[in-house]
């Protein structure tokens, strides 16, 4: 599709992140291997992904939450130019903060990955029954599993939390995690 080419080459240019093409890939064939039909999406910069999600079938409902307020009204056009926007309900504001009553196929954490303990718990009550929840970057760039290849003190500390979230699904009681080497490493939790 243009539209996605021409995201990205803005992505590129204002240094917005949006997922890479093989983790996106990986899973848009979990979506339809699965039959998801409802997503909920923590993170959607300027729609990438959600546009990517809403075009594998025509009964996907995506349901996406930014923060930020330029990259949200960036993505409404997107998704209104996507012809996907009856589709995609695109929320501003705090995932953090934000209370859905509904229960979602795949909800799918891709925001501030100092946060993504906080996401998870908050938002496991919100996965229907076979529901998994998907997140990116567990590698950050092999620095989770070798920190040494940054001095920066600041990467260090958010890959400090990067580890702890990965602790934290491997020795997860209630949920089983499997760990993928595409991308940037995701991994796929579901209940036990
Ligand atoms: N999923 C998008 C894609 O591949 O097209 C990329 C999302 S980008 C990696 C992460 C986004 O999460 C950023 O645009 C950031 O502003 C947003 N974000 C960070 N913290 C957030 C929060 N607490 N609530 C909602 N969005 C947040």
């Amino acid at each position: 599709m243009d539209q996605l080419l021409s995201i990205k080459a803005y992505a590129n240019r204002e240094a917005v992140p949006i997922m890479q093409d093989e983790g996106c890939d990986f899973i848009c064939n979990y979506i339809k291997k699965h039959n998801v039909k409802s997503i909920l999406e923590i993170g959607t910069a300027i729609g990438y992904s959600s546009i990517r999600f809403a075009s594998i079938e025509d009964d996907i409902h995506v349901t996406t939450i930014e923060l930020d307020i330029d990259r949200y009204l960036r993505a409404v056009e997107n998704f209104n130019a996507s012809g996907f926007a009856d589709r995609i309900t695109a929320i501003h504001g705090d995932a953090l903060t934000q209370e859905f009553e509904q229960k979602f196929d795949l909800i799918f954490i891709d925001a501030a990955k100092a946060q993504y303990t906080k996401f998870f718990e908050k938002y496991k009550k919100n996965l229907s029954e076979n529901g998994v929840i998907i997140s990116d970057n567990l590698s950050f760039h092999g620095m989770v599993d070798d920190i040494t290849l940054t001095h920066n003190y600041s990467t260090k500390k958010l890959v400090r939390k990067i580890q702890k979230y990965v602790q934290f699904l491997k020795e997860n009681q209630e949920f089983e995690t499997e760990f993928f080497e595409i991308g940037d490493r995701i991994g796929v939790s579901r209940r036990k």
